[in-house]
């Protein structure tokens, strides 16, 4: 297979999607690259790709924190600390 020059829906600039790349591509069952490599490092970089947080109020001490998941309406979310805290009671207990 050829290079294909492929234009970033970034920045507009032409980039190769070279042969080898192509092949990993293909292989891994991955669509085409969308943008260059230099802004697919970028939004790796401003951590775009990072795991989604949700803002929580502590229902235990009113505290503000995040959490790595949607918390569910009605369920009692608990800050990092309350958290730990109900953990290792049920633990202990
Ligand atoms: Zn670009
Ligand atoms: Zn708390």
């Amino acid at each position: 297979m050829p290079d294909i020059e492929t234009t970033c829906v970034q920045c507009k600039e032409m980039f190769l999607f070279t042969e080898k790349e192509q092949e990993m591509f293909y292989q891994r069952n991955m669509p085409p690259p969308q943008r260059c490599p230099k802004c697919r490092s970028k939004k790796a970089a401003i951590g775009e790709d990072a795991p989604k947080r949700f803002e929580i109020v502590c229902d235990n001490c009113g505290k503000h924190d995040q959490v790595p998941f949607q918390p569910k309406v009605g369920r009692t979310v608990l800050c990092r600390e309350c958290h730990e805290a109900s953990r290792s009671r049920a633990r202990y207990a």
